[in-house]
């Protein structure tokens, strides 16, 4: 977005590391790409908790309506679906990724494949052109730095933009994993892996207090626990992890009924099977693989004859279906997170051009910075606007 935006008014060159462009964004959205989201830039700053704010400005300048314009622009109808997430209507995000390589090819941007750069090339404070891998020096009046994160570092982002922001004087906020999947201590989680639970509610908390809170779809894992609630609430758990405190998770399993409403429909479905075994009588309630762990935490003997089941024992059933508690050891690796929190300091960079206030003539975009949103295509449309105005910026002034 930033080379098509400055190809505009200026000869652009892009240097990548990889053999092609839009690796990372080929595997967006399942292979889909969730490229934005159809709403207000008021609602998209608030989903990005690492420096949303930061973005005001380049989000006026290029919102998620002047992305969704640009891609239909270059021929790549979209879709609005659950949570105003937009898609194309291919399904495909190689169809994004083509759009953008062609758009490039058009205007004439070269592109440098297999080309890796270690350093950003200045004289008297000032960045005059970029030092490849293979001591290559490409010289230029203005150059954008958008290494992205340190994030499924397969796909060409392996922090590389940290070393070299550093080098010229920039702060980089300490990075760590944000949207990513948690591993946990409890050993029956294992025994779960595969389960998927739809319309739950997941509250997590930091030292006893509550921090954050999530309804929708998980995944138990062979590690711990993953899907759409869990990223959610990932980073806030993944800072706290980072700074050693104890992190636990709540899962209420029936979050449309209270515990008196589900103490009736208990009583209900025991009347109902008062002659079978514990075990046999709660598959109405709950998925078969969770019968047994629900059973344990609530100390109730999976072989106890229902109608035995005393008051006492159906009231800590409730609590282990309200309140089913998970701790969460670690995050998994930075490496398989879909987006890295932490980056060069936005407090260094001007937040309507996106120029470096270090380094004259150096733009950022993208993760690269300390920006990072929850999922939902308000990644993309960070890279975008900050991409669209380190652009535009970078080929006029
Ligand atoms: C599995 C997964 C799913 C995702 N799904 C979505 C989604 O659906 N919606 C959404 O909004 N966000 C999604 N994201 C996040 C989103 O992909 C990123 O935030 C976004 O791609 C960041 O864009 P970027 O251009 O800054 O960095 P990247 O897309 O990572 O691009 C950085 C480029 O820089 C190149 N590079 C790095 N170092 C060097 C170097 N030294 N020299 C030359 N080139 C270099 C890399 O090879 C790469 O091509 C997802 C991320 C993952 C991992």
């Amino acid at each position: 977005m930033a080379a098509i935006t400055a190809a505009e008014n200026a000869e652009v060159t892009i240097i990548e590391k990889m053999s092609k462009v839009g690796k990372k964004m080929l595997i967006t959205g399942k292979g889909r790409c969730n490229l934005t989201n159809a709403t207000t830039n008021s609602e998209i700053i608030k989903n990005i908790p690492g420096n949303g704010k930061f973005l005001h400005s380049v989000l006026s300048a290029f919102s998620s309506e002047n992305v969704m314009e640009f891609f239909e622009n270059l021929g790549v109808p979209l879709k609005i679906e659950r949570g105003r997430r937009v898609f194309p209507v291919s399904d495909k995000a190689q169809d994004v990724v083509d759009a953008l390589k062609n758009k490039l090819l058009d205007m004439g941007v070269k592109m440098m494949f297999e080309t890796s750069a270690t350093e950003i090339l200045t004289e008297n404070d000032k960045a005059v052109g970029v030092l490849t891998k293979h001591n290559e020096k490409i010289l230029s009046d203005a150059t954008i730095l958008t290494t992205g994160g340190a994030s499924y570092p397969t796909t060409g982002s392996s922090g590389d933009g940290y070393k070299i922001a550093k080098k010229l004087g920039h702060s980089v906020i300490d990075i760590f994993p944000a949207l990513v999947p948690l591993e946990t201590e409890e050993e029956w989680v294992k025994d779960l892996t595969g389960l998927s639970l739809k319309n739950v509610n997941v509250t997590l908390y930091i030292e006893g207090k509550k921090q954050a809170e999530s309804f929708g779809e998980m995944m138990f894992t062979h590690f711990g626990i993953t899907g759409p609630i869990i990223l959610t609430i990932s980073r806030a758990a993944s800072k706290a992890l980072s700074e050693n405190k104890f992190v636990e998770i709540f899962i209420d399993l029936k979050p449309a009924l209270n515990e008196e409403t589900l103490d009736k429909r208990i009583i209900r479905d025991f009347e109902k099977y008062k002659a079978k075994i514990a075990k046999n009588a709660l598959s109405d309630l709950l998925p078969q693989k969770l019968i047994t762990p629900v059973l344990d935490i609530a100390y109730i003997d999976e072989n106890k004859i229902v109608r035995d089941i005393t008051k006492k024992e159906r009231a800590r059933l409730i609590q282990a279906l309200k309140r089913l508690s998970l701790t969460v050891t670690k995050t998994r690796p930075l490496s398989e997170a879909i987006v890295t929190a932490g980056g060069v300091s936005t407090k260094e960079i001007n937040p309507k051009t996106m120029e470096s206030k270090i380094i004259k003539d150096l733009y950022f975009a993208g993760e690269v910075i300390d920006i990072d949103g929850f999922t939902g295509g308000f990644n993309l449309q960070a890279a975008f606007s900050t991409g669209y105005a380190a652009g535009f910026y970078a080929s006029n002034e």
